[in-house]
């Protein structure tokens, strides 16, 4: 176990470094035709330090599970939960998982506080803290309030079935996630920002030029919602959330304030292309694969850990079980990521090759995404292995590419018209 242990802070470590401090001269040269060196150093600056900021909030949360899971402190806590609830077992469950909750954010919170005074000296953000600590609270709440939800379901399952709990679980993560989907632009989103149609905006005279996009793409878009974005900070983005009646396609208001119509027309493309693709729907489909083959070695690995290692399982619903849970969905978290995130980047491409069928605007597609990189200051040269382990979308020089090989296999500006 020991050397299992040793093994994996070597490897986290030198991933750890090889992120952070490798470098491509192939990326570099590639972004140089289409950003100044300056710009590409820049960018490589900031996505450097996010991602050590990263990184450090990774090795706290993981160095916890580590020490709650394989040290006598996880079985100390649950059995402390069990001495000051009575024995209940529910409550107990409960207990540590409010325990657990309360030390992760307590450990976070100075990374957190850390990367909102990073985005303020980028220039990022200029919202006061008092601001950002109220939005900070209302994040907490909401994801305890659904962790509560997850861990009461997943617990109550662990007790009524010790060995088939996996599968009425993926049932459950599966309809959890569709109702997640359904609230989330509707009731969560709301907490944080302000969604206005967008014809009741002062950029509604742009409504029928995306109309028009919707129309050519022939899928059913209901609403287009612009959000106040500003409020937070500089960032400029676009996205399609919402399931079933809920869908809709979200504009920042930062982008319809600073980029051309043409450019926004394109970003609105792009999100009418993960509709038509219907995105959503196809993560929720492979998400519960998944969650099917997950819960499953979870499961195996729950029956195997009783009575074993410094956790001592009684049984699967051992509440101290609640620790080597989180423990193997980080390390399982890890593990899926880059699969996750190839998937991501041929959504993303999918979507990007949809903007320009239907918006057939190649130079205001470039244009964008070049704006888009120096204004949200994305790295432009990003290493490989991090593309590979961490980016959910095509890195930007790829994306300009896509746009230029379009162009030159449907010929002209005007010829298209
Ligand atoms: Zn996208």
């Amino acid at each position: 176990m020991r050397f299992g242990l040793l093994s994996g802070c070597i490897l986290f470590f030198a991933v750890c470094c090889y992120s952070l401090f490798g470098h491509s001269e192939e990326a570099v040269r590639r972004a140089e035709a289409h950003f100044t060196a300056d710009t590409i150093a820049h960018n490589a600056q900031f996505a450097l330090e996010r991602r050590a900021l990263f990184w450090a909030g990774a090795f706290v949360e993981l160095g916890f599970l580590v020490l709650l899971v394989f040290t006598k402190l996880g079985r100390r806590i649950a059995d402390g939960c069990h001495y000051l609830t009575g024995g209940l077992w529910l409550p107990t469950v409960l207990l540590v998982g409010v325990y657990y909750f309360a030390a992760e954010a307590l450990l976070r919170f100075p990374m957190n506080v850390g990367r909102f005074l990073h985005s303020t000296a980028w220039g990022m953000t200029s919202r006061p803290i008092e601001d950002w600590l109220v939005d900070y609270a209302k994040s907490l709440g909401v994801s305890a309030a659904i962790g509560a939800i997850v861990l009461v379901g997943l617990f109550l399952l662990l007790r009524w079935l010790p060995c088939l709990w996996w599968l009425p679980a993926t049932a459950a993560a599966s309809a959890l996630a569709v109702a997640y989907a359904f609230v989330l632009p509707v009731v969560i989103e709301p907490i944080f920002n302000t969604f206005t149609p967008i014809e009741r905006t002062q950029w509604a005279s742009l409504e029928p030029r995306f109309r028009d996009i919707v129309r050519r793409a022939g899928v059913e878009v209901d609403e287009v919602m612009v959000v106040d974005a500003s409020r937070q900070g500089h960032h400029s983005n676009a996205y399609f959330t919402g399931f079933g009646a809920t869908r809709r396609i979200v504009l920042y208001d930062n982008l319809l304030n600073r980029f051309t119509p043409s450019e926004v027309e394109t970003i609105l493309a792009h999100e009418v292309g993960h509709w038509y693709h219907d995105h959503i729907v196809l993560g929720i489909a492979m998400a519960t694969g998944g969650a099917l083959v997950g819960f499953l070695v979870v499961a195996c690995i729950l029956l195997w850990a009783r009575g074993r290692g410094r956790l001592s399982l009684a049984c699967p619903s051992d509440p101290a079980a609640l620790f080597l849970l989180l423990f193997l969905y980080v390390v399982g978290q890890w593990l899926a990521a880059p699969v996750q995130n190839a998937v991501s980047r041929h959504f993303e491409r999918q979507a990007d090759a949809a903007s320009l069928k239907w918006a057939k605007e190649p130079d205001a597609f470039i244009a964008a995404e070049i704006r888009l990189a120096k204004e949200n200051l994305i790295n432009v040269a990003p290493l490989h292995f991090n593309v590979w382990l961490f980016a959910s979308h095509p890195p930007v020089v790829d994306r300009i590419q896509m746009a230029n090989d379009w162009k030159k296999g449907n010929g002209t500006a005007d010829d298209r018209r």
